[in-house]
């Protein structure tokens, strides 16, 4: 590993079943790549279906003990491991950018932002509320408990390779559940290292376990076994649907967060300073590479000409190159696969009239950097209008009407975030209600946070992560009806 860590026993490159950490069943390794550089960094054991069934197994035996306990008991574990996280955010933050290539200062504020889960839940456990229900029948009692779902799987991808496990993880344990993790195949050292603290601040063997290897067999395994009872999963509509459909012989439990394709509206009135950070926060952040993202940009004909001038020169002024040099601003694609992705979107969306007003083309910029790319007069029928392009390229579409836009900003069958920028406040009411999106920004483009409920309608998913409601996600409602009292 070819960066300098504080305690180098963070970098963990096997599998973490019961407890133990162990080389995968069969022996085989997997090379993690720096995708700055494209240079090995390291090697992990890939695990497979039995080393999947072994950590289900484990996490199976640890849920009786973990879920009797109380749940201040749980919240003191999770809280040590929240110090831990951040007591090595620095270390975290170098492994996060060596396997992910996001710009350092990103990787560090994804260390907090996923922390802040396991702060948040650590707190939120303690208040799982039941209700006692007034009766129907004297001498009866009716009461409604909350209770932990049992072994949960969760299954990340790679662009927030700690945070999506975090904020997973987080909601579970304090839940009282346990877990298997089946990080992405490209960052699995960061999902290694959150364990490895996990491990140190007590939280006991077999109640995270943690199966980095091959997506399907393990994903196979996971969904298949009846031990499994819920599966938590952040990625591709395309392998939501797959595992949804998986999972239906057993009738797991599902959260899934999928793919996204957010508008971002401009209206006349909104405050041009307001919406052009705002426009740059959403778009570029981790290179475009997040589902909440802005896809489209929507900007009204009056303020048009403007927002496009400052847009683009905002845009253009982003320093891209390596996370780990001082002031980078947006580091690489992950791999050529979406490198090749973004190149298509842009020569398909030039095809179709487009035209490119700053990016384009990754020039001198070589390996799978891009740089941000913005392209006017889009229209719908290119494929950037109905296609996540997890990449740095904003198309702007102008529209006259606010109907126009809401029904331009609706019509995609993902649901996820949603962004517009106003200052009239009926139209913050009548826009915000209308948007048929789960997360809506108003005046800003970052809009995460723990305390705040996250997560898709339509095709971008179920179930909701962060806040009270992303606890109730690992619990049960039992109703226990006690008469003869
Ligand atoms: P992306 O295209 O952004 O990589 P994916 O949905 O392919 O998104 O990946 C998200 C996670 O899902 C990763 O951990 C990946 O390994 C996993 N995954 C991909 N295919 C499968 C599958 N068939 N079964 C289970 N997990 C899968």
């Amino acid at each position: 590993f070819p960066f300098d860590l504080r305690d180098a026993a963070l970098l963990r490159d096997e599998l973490l079943v019961d407890g133990a950490w162990a080389p995968a069943a069969g022996g085989a390794r997997a090379t993690i790549v720096d995708p700055a550089t494209g240079t090995a960094i390291a090697t992990v054991a890939d695990g497979g279906a039995l080393d999947a069934r072994r950590a289900v197994d484990a996490a199976h035996a640890a849920f009786g003990p973990w879920s009797r306990r109380t749940a201040k008991d749980r919240a003191t574990v999770l809280r040590r491991w929240f110090d831990l996280v951040v007591e090595h955010a620095d270390d975290l933050a170098t492994i996060l950018t060596a396997e992910q290539g996001k710009p350092l200062a990103e990787a560090r504020g994804e260390i907090l932002y996923g922390a802040g889960f396991i702060e948040w839940y650590a707190e939120e456990g303690k208040r799982a509320y039941g209700e006692l229900i007034p009766t129907n029948v004297e001498g009866r009692e009716l009461l409604a408990i909350k209770q932990p779902i049992g072994v949960c799987a969760a299954i990340t991808p790679w662009n927030f390779p700690m945070a999506m496990i975090a904020r997973k993880l987080a909601p579970a344990l304090a839940a009282g559940c346990t877990a298997v993790v089946k990080p992405a195949p490209a960052t699995p050292l960061s999902a290694l290292a959150l364990a490895e603290l996990a491990q140190r601040a007590g939280i006991p063997a077999g109640v995270i376990n943690v199966v980095p290897g091959d997506a399907e067999a393990i994903g196979g395994e996971l969904t298949d076994n009846p031990l499994v009872r819920k599966l938590t999963f952040t990625g591709s509509t395309a392998v939501g649907r797959l595992l949804m459909r998986r999972s239906a012989d057993t009738v797991k439990k599902l959260s899934l967060e999928l793919g996204g394709n957010a508008p971002l509206i401009v209206f006349d009135d909104a405050d041009l300073d307001r919406a052009v950070r705002g426009a740059i926060d959403s778009k570029f952040r981790n290179a475009g590479q997040t589902c909440v993202c802005a896809n489209r940009i929507l900007v009204q004909d009056g303020i048009h000409d403007a927002f496009v001038e400052r847009f683009v020169a905002a845009a253009a002024a982003l320093r891209v190159g390596n996370g780990f040099e001082p002031d980078v601003q947006q580091g690489p694609l992950i791999d050529e696969r979406a490198l090749a992705k973004v190149r298509d979107h842009v020569a398909d969306a030039v095809a179709h009239g487009g035209t490119v007003r700053c990016g384009g083309d990754a020039g001198e910029l070589g390996g799978t950097f891009f740089p941000p790319t913005v392209i006017t007069g889009a229209t719908t029928a290119m494929r950037i209008a109905d296609e996540e392009t997890f990449g740095p390229v904003a198309p702007i579409f102008r529209f006259r009407e606010e109907d126009e836009a809401v029904a331009l900003a609706n019509a995609t069958e993902s649901g996820l975030a949603a962004y517009f920028f106003t200052r009239d406040a009926a139209r913050i009411a009548r826009v915000g209600r209308a948007l048929e999106h789960g997360v809506v920004g108003v005046n800003t483009g970052l809009i995460s946070y723990e305390g705040a409920p996250f997560g898709g309608v339509k095709q971008s998913g179920l179930g909701r992560e962060g806040s009270r409601h992303g606890l109730d996600d690992f619990l049960e409602l039992k109703y226990l009806c006690i008469d003869g009292l």
